[in-house]
Parts: C-alpha cells; sequence; structure tokens
C-alpha cells in the first residue's frame, strides 16, 4: 500500500520545490489535496508520478509540476474569484479552490464535469462550480476574474477570455501548435492594454472550439519539413552481423581502449541482449586483455560461478541464482558464455584467467554463509565471534525485506554495529595479508562488506526514498573498485547490468527529479575518459519476466514501443538491428538530446500500466555513448527442471 502523504511531500521536494515553485500557498495547497483522488480507479500508485496521467476521453489530468507552475504564476490570492478551462479530473480546480475565494470550472466533456463534481463533493469542496460546455466563451455572469487558467492548448488567448479579467487579473493558457506551445501570462493593465510574457514551453491537450480547429489547420501549412529523425538514425546506423560472425565483436573494437565497458540491457529475459553482451565481451577478452566480467547478480552466487571458470576449488555453496528471478542468471545463454569462459582459462596461466563476479546484495544469506564456511576452515574461534555477531540477521535472512520495519521498532543499532566490526576484521586481515590475501580471503572480505551493506540497505529500504537505490549502487560501483584494484593498475572489467545502473543518471528522471546515482555516472566520475556506456533497447517480441515480486517466470509479449519514445525512432528507421555509436553523427546526437520516453523493463513487467510502470524521461545520448537495437527480441531460456533435457551440459555450479 503505498503512504500517499509521504509520496505527497516527496512531489513537493523533488517536483516542484527544487524546480523553483517556493510560493508557500501553493505548495500547501498541492500537500493539502489528494491528487490519488482524482486518477482513474487502479492508478492511485502512480498518481505522485511526474507526468500527466490518462483519464479517459483522451483527456489527461496535469503534470504536479504543471498544475503548480501554472497556479504560481496566475497567483490567486485568499478571497479571489477564479476561472478554470479544462476541469478535466478537477485536480486543479480543486488545489485552486484552497487558495481562493471561489473556483468557475467549464469542462466540455459531460462525463468527465460529473466526475469532477462528485469528486468535489466527496471532499466537501463546497467552493467550486462546475459548467458543462465550451469554455473559450468563459463565463461572464461570474466575472470579472482575478485570474483565469487555461489547461488546453489553443492557437491563440480567446478575446472573451481577456475580457473577463478583471483590472490587473492574469490570464495562464498554453498558445501554440499541436508540436509548440509556449504557457503564456497575461495582464490586464487596463481596459484596453494587455501585458504579454512567456512562461516557456509546454504540452498540452487541444482546446477544442470552432475558432481552435480552424486555426490549428491553417498552422499546419507551409512549415519547413526537417528530415525525420528516424531517417537520421538509419544513416547513422551500422547493422550487426550474426552473433558467432567474429566480425559481431570487432564491431567493438572502437571501445577496447576503455578500462571499463558497460553493457547494458533494457529488460532482464531477452535473450538477443545476453547474446550480443557474450559477443562484445568474449571479444574485449580474447583480444583487448580484459579480465574482468562483473554482473548485476549476488556475490556468493557469482563467485561459485567464478570458482568454475577459473577452474579454483570448490568452496561454500555449490549452486547458485536460487533466488528470486532465477532465470536473470540460470539461462542457457549465461551457461553458453560460462562454457566459453572456462575453455578459455583452461589455456591461460592462472594470473590472466579472466574472472566473472557479482555486483549486487540482495542474497544475504549466503554472504553470511560464505564468511561463516571461510572461518570455520581458517580460524574457528573468529567463526564463534561471527556466528554471535550475525545472529541479529538471522531472523531475517531469508525475508530480508522485512527487515527494515523490524529494525524501526527494536533500535537495532547492536546489529548495524555488530556487522560492520565483522566486515572491519576481515578487510583488516585482507589488508594486513596485502597481495598474499589470495582469492578466498578477498572473497570472504567481499561477502563480510556486502552482509554489512545489506543490513544498512533493508534497513533504509524501508524508507523508499533515494537512499537505498543510491547505497546498493555505490556499493555495486565499490565492489567494482575493488575489484579492478585486486588485479592491478591496468585491469579492465566489462560490466553487465541493466540499463537503468549504466545510463548516466544524471540525465534521466532518476537523477533530474530524485536525486539516485547508478554505476555508470559513478564510472564516469571516476574514470573520465576511460568508460564506454553502451545501452541496448527493442521495439517488441517476447521477454521473460515476472507480474509480480517473487513470482513466477511467464513469457509475455512486449507491447509496440510507444509513439514519441527513443524505441519508437529506432523502429521506424526500418534497421533491424544496429549499433548507433553517438558521436559519430553530431548532428543527429543535438537532435536526439531533448529528453525522450525510454523503456525500462526488469524482472517485472506489466504490459497493462506499461507507459507508467516502464516508461521514463531520459536523454538517449547523454546517457549512453552507444545505442544496441534489436527490433524484434525473444525471451532468455531458463534452465529448470522442464528444460534438462534440452541438451543443456552438466554445468556446475547451475546444479542441475
Ligand atoms: N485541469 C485538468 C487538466 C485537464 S486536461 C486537471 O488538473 O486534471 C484539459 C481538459 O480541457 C480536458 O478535460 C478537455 O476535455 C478540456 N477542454 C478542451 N477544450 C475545452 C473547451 N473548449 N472547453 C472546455 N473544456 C475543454
Amino acid at each position: 500500500m503505498v503512504d500517499f502523504s509521504r509520496a505527497r511531500d516527496r512531489m513537493i521536494a523533488s517536483q516542484l520545490s527544487r524546480r523553483g515553485i517556493n510560493d508557500p500557498d501553493v505548495l500547501d495547497a498541492m500537500r493539502n489535496v489528494p491528487r490519488e483522488a482524482f486518477v482513474d480507479p487502479g492508478f492511485e500508485e502512480f498518481a505522485y508520478e511526474d507526468s500527466a496521467l490518462a483519464i479517459g476521453h483522451g483527456q489527461t489530468i496535469s503534470q504536479p509540476y504543471i498544475v503548480a507552475l501554472m497556479i504560481e504564476r496566475a497567483g490567486p490570492e485568499p478571497g479571489d474569484i477564479v476561472l478554470e478551462i479544462g476541469t478535466g479530473s478537477g485536480y486543479a480546480a480543486a488545489v485552486l479552490s484552497r487558495i481562493a475565494g471561489h473556483v468557475y470550472t467549464i469542462e466540455r466533456h459531460p462525463g468527465l464535469a460529473k466526475a469532477a463534481r462528485n469528486r468535489f463533493a466527496d471532499l466537501g469542496y463546497d467552493n467550486i462550480d462546475v459548467r458543462i460546455g465550451d469554455g473559450t466563451a468563459g463565463w461572464p455572469e461570474a466575472g470579472p476574474f482575478d485570474a483565469i487558467l487555461v489547461a488546453a492548448g489553443g492557437p491563440n488567448a480567446p478575446h472573451a477570455l481577456k475580457e473577463q479579467l478583471d483590472l490587473g487579473g492574469r490570464l495562464i493558457i498554453p498558445v501554440g501548435s499541436a508540436e509548440e506551445q509556449r504557457l503564456m501570462r497575461i495582464t490586464r493593465v487596463n481596459a484596453t492594454t494587455f501585458e504579454e510574457q512567456d512562461l516557456g514551453g509546454v504540452r498540452f491537450v487541444p482546446l477544442v472550439s470552432e475558432q481552435g480547429r480552424a486555426a490549428d489547420q491553417q498552422g499546419a501549412k507551409g512549415r519547413p519539413r526537417a528530415m525525420p529523425l528516424s531517417e537520421l538514425i538509419a544513416a547513422a546506423a551500422e547493422p550487426l552481423p550474426d552473433f558467432d560472425d567474429p566480425a559481431f565483436g570487432r564491431l567493438f573494437d572502437r571501445f577496447a581502449d576503455r578500462r571499463l565497458v558497460l553493457l547494458g540491457e533494457a529488460s532482464h529475459g531477452t535473450s538477443e541482449f545476453y547474446r550480443a553482451r557474450a559477443a562484445i565481451t568474449r571479444r574485449l577478452i580474447e583480444a583487448h586483455g580484459f579480465t574482468i566480467v562483473a554482473v548485476e547478480a549476488d556475490w556468493p552466487d557469482a563467485a561459485a560461478v567464478d570458482r568454475y571458470v577459473r577452474q579454483r576449488q570448490a568452496a561454500g555453496p555449490r549452486t547458485a541464482f536460487e533466488r528470486f528471478p532465477t532465470w536473470m542468471w540460470r539461462n542457457r545463454e549465461v551457461v553458453e558464455f560460462v562454457e566459453w569462459l572456462r575453455a578459455y582459462n583452461q589455456q591461460k596461466a592462472e594470473a590472466d584467467r579472466a574472472g566473472f563476479h557479482g555486483l549486487d546484495i540482495y542474497n544475504m544469506r549466503g554472504s553470511i554463509a560464505a564468511v561463516l564456511d571461510y572461518l570455520d576452515r581458517t580460524d574457528p574461534e573468529a567463526a564463534a565471534v561471527a556466528r554471535e555477531r550475525y545472529g541479529c540477521l538471522t531472523p531475517w535472512q531469508n525475508e530480508p525485506s522485512t527487515y527494515g520495519r523490524a529494525a524501526l521498532s527494536k533500535g537495532f543499532r547492536d546489529c548495524e554495529q555488530a556487522v560492520v566490526s565483522q566486515c572491519r576484521e576481515l578487510l583488516e586481515q585482507q589488508l594486513r595479508a596485502g597481495l598474499a590475501a589470495g582469492d578466498e580471503l578477498m572473497d570472504a572480505a567481499q561477502n563480510a562488506r556486502l552482509v554489512a551493506s545489506a543490513e544498512r540497505y533493508y534497513r533504509i529500504m524501508y524508507y523508499a526514498g533515494p537512499e537505498s537505490w543510491n547505497m546498493r549502487d555505490t556499493h555495486m560501483f565499490e565492489t567494482l573498485e575493488h575489484l579492478l584494484t585486486a588485479r592491478g593498475p591496468r585491469a579492465k572489467a566489462v560490466v553487465w547490468a541493466h540499463n537503468s545502473h549504466i545510463g548516466d543518471a544524471r540525465y534521466t528522471d532518476m537523477g533530474m527529479a530524485r536525486d539516485e546515482v547508478n554505476i555508470g555516472q559513478l564510472c564516469r566520475e571516476r574514470f573520465p575518459g576511460e568508460t564506454a556506456l553502451i545501452g541496448f533497447g527493442t521495439h517488441g517480441g517476447k521477454v521473460a519476466a515476472a507480474t509480480d515480486w517473487g513470482g513466477d517466470m511467464e513469457v509475455k509479449p512486449i507491447r509496440a514501443s510507444l509513439e514519441g519514445s527513443y524505441e519508437r525512432l529506432c523502429h521506424d528507421s526500418q534497421v533491424r538491428h544496429f549499433l548507433l555509436e553517438f558521436s559519430r553523427d553530431p548532428a543527429l546526437r543535438q537532435r536526439l538530446l531533448e529528453p525522450k520516453l525510454e523503456r525500462f523493463i526488469g524482472v517485472i513487467y506489466r504490459p497493462e500500466t506499461e507507459r507508467l510502470s516502464h516508461y521514463a524521461y531520459a536523454s538517449l545520448p547523454r546517457q549512453f555513448d552507444a545505442f544496441v537495437w534489436f527490433d524484434e527480441t525473444a525471451p532468455v531460456t531458463p534452465l529448470g527442471a522442464d528444460h534438462i533435457g534440452e541438451g543443456v551440459p552438466e554445468t556446475f555450479p547451475f546444479g542441475l
């Protein structure tokens, strides 16, 4: 269940205050009105997203920021009489009614107008009148108005509305064509003089009136036509060879001089993304001296694979990736790569073998077991102390997501100190041992570090702010740094993680609206000029994903990419699969810079609410150095009881 009051506070802080809305009356009113009561049933959890939402009849409830901006610029005061055109959900009128004396609002869709009326009644907002009709004529009997707000865009400001402004009254209205609208403030100085001020570019649904339609058609005539972006993409796209063709890997040689090559994915269950990353990684290892493959998987699980591919002795847990979502790593595509890596390493001296490592922190139980296992073998006394220390986490290790709540109520400071001490001790031991420390101690120390991170992660996850995301990505980045340090000053790493971890967060909603950082950003900041960030995308096909966290894997059709998204532009290029390196075509890069929708499918995919659950705004060419495109994609083939008979090798550590 979403905590709406907290969501509202976060909206005020991240979407409004930080964008410069600071009128206390506006912020108070926005804090007061329950926006979740103005969205369609079932969409409440998205009510505080930084976007407009559909409300039926092809109309939308405006983005919170736009509502706040319009009201702040209209400057209503207590006692003022205000007119709003385009009631829609009624949200903006409701916010206005918490500041002004009386609000009149007009909506042309009877269904929307009636629903808004009911909402006002339910909330006890009794200073709002709703009329059904064409708002471009205004509401002369109720005027003159201190402020008029128009929530739909037309070619110009209707004369009738200007005439209904009181002296000093303000009309806030989006003016322009369907493609380009400016938000204007028109202030009535005296009976015949109006002052205009441009408040910036916006996008509203059309203001529908006879006058509006006619002028719109005029506007469409005679505009010069720039070359469509999809054609520019087609011209710059470098088609991809087959995965097994050595030319595939060679295409990425241009990034081989970097120390860090980060390869993304637009879902956790798409075969092409795994196969492409495997082909690129094989090339970087074979031809360019990369020795670290670091993936978005749990450390102890990946460590089992590492022991297999580097032919080190098996210790600790024997099977890997048994925690949800198993298909993310227990799949045929990964097995194929792991088998290749093992075979490659076989011909190499131990020091030159490439390792396979996990950056993530979810498998706290696995890490606790690995630390205890190491200490049991090397220092039984220390093992007893560690058992005691980890005791406070034991009740939660299977269901750590419930730990945060417990930690809140019981004052778990002791637990925090215990796991941190354990971590410090092993790290000190590792430092003392220096280069002689060897892989086993490094592994144990890393696991202890992970338990400490995980304890903190699950504790702060309860607050659901940006901190838990940031701490997870910072942990992943630091683990990557430790791996590089451990392999020496010239070590080079390939990273496999989701686009959301790899695409520089500063140029996505994550960083812009929520203060979230990610591995891609941290790598660019810490290793400037030595990092390549490569994103992946798809238009359609099928994907392996679950409906809920912890749910079973399903194969789901991917919806065609949305109009206006980066994906749709790539699809419209009609090149089926390609590499697009942004620096190769500065003019194209320039035109792609302005943020557009981008799709993010994780282990969960909910096609029914796709726009809200899976799309976010980002600036693709700033997020990534290059983008790899597969127009139609297939799901990964999971390994499991059902798949044993299908010729998968009996691969330790997948424990078939
Ligand atoms: N203020 C609303 C935004 C609604 S979108 C909110 O906060 O939710 C704009 C609305 O304007 C739509 O519901 C649309 O039906 C309405 N609209 C468009 N042209 C109109 C007109 N000429 N007269 C009245 N309403 C109009």
